[in-house]
């Protein structure tokens, strides 16, 4: 069996063009160019990467963004009043903070600063109790980005036993929040799956990842996922992305998963092309809810 793809860059393509057309309806509605911040501290060459791109994708589809960079011995009084000049700046509906942050600076501290209805990373705690609640303001980007990546590719969850692997608060545990509730951003058939979450205690993992329907590797280890921990057919969703002698590769062994897999997302161009995205996305969501302008349709949940 050889998988098919599922090509995130092509869907990342597809919903830009659509946030494009919502943002221009939106300034032409409003009056209002929804605007991102992004805060940048120290000099981690992967995160200024990661920002620039951002920055680029937001002046693709309309949106203005900025950025803050402060010195790598920032105090974390001085970035938490940059944080709170951002939360009162009208002009601003969305602020990132882009992780991570130097060592003598608390993290939790900080994200929990940002305004919730600013948090388009939805990390604030106000934001992950909603997603949890199953009534959520915003969805974290990279879940989110594979929640419409599956439902444009026409995968439904709803009844299947999806597996996680990993348990961060960035994608393993928001994602199996939002495959366990009721509803989606995409409708029921993109939520209600079986979920399983596993993590380093996990006691015989390879023997949980064969009875998933959905997999879903978001660990940090290049070529964790070998053929052997996937069930002949399985959607396979990789988050990984591990720079590596020989070049970025995902937390599956793509060239055997591939052969057992249904469906398999390559790296890159699989699900990293689709978080900046869903991070525009949320941008816009957040300038409609502060100038509210709620009455505007879901585009997402309309599309595919
Ligand atoms: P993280 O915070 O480091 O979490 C990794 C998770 O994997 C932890 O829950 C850890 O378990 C689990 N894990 C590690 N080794 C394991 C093992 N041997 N067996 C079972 N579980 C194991 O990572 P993250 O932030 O979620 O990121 C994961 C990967 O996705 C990274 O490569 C990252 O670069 C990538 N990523 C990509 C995107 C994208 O847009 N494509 C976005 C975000 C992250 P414990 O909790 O027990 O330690």
């Amino acid at each position: 069996m050889t998988a098919t793809l599922l090509d995130g860059k092509q869907i990342a393509e597809q919903i830009r063009g659509e946030l494009t057309r919502d943002v221009t309806a939106f300034v032409d509605r409003c009056g209002i160019r929804p605007a991102l911040a992004a805060v940048l501290v120290g000099d981690f060459a992967p995160s200024e990467v990661y920002v620039r791109n951002k920055e680029k994708a937001c002046q693709r589809v309309g949106i203005r963004s900025q950025v803050h960079r402060l010195a790598q011995e920032t105090s974390e009084p001085d970035l938490l009043r940059l944080i709170d000049q951002l939360n009162q700046d009208r002009d601003v509906h969305g602020i990132l903070v882009q992780l991570p942050l130097p060592r003598h600076i608390r993290e939790a501290r900080v994200l929990d600063a940002v305004h919730p209805l600013k948090d388009v990373d939805a990390f604030h705690p106000e934001n992950v109790g909603l997603i949890a609640q199953g009534r959520p303001r915003y969805l974290p980007c990279t879940p989110h980005g594979i929640s419409q990546l599956l439902h444009r590719s026409g995968i439904k969850t709803r009844g299947k036993h999806a597996v996680i692997v990993g348990r961060s608060d960035i994608v393993g545990k928001p994602m199996s929040l939002m495959l366990m509730n009721r509803d989606s951003s995409v409708g029921p058939d993109g939520a209600n799956a079986t979920v399983t979450v596993c993590h380093t205690h996990t006691a015989d993992l390879a023997g949980v990842t064969r009875r998933a329907d959905l997999l879903i590797a978001a660990i940090g280890r290049p070529k964790f996922i070998t053929g052997e921990m996937v069930k002949p057919g399985a959607v396979v969703v990789d988050v990984g992305i591990n720079r590596t002698e020989s070049g970025l590769v995902g937390d599956v062994d793509f060239e055997a998963v591939k052969e057992i897999a249904g469906f398999l997302t390559p790296v890159p161009g699989g699900v990293g092309p689709l978080t900046v995205t869903m991070l525009l996305y949320n941008t816009l969501e957040a300038a409609k809810r502060q100038v509210g302008d709620l009455a505007v349709s879901n585009i997402l949940r309309d599309a595919g």
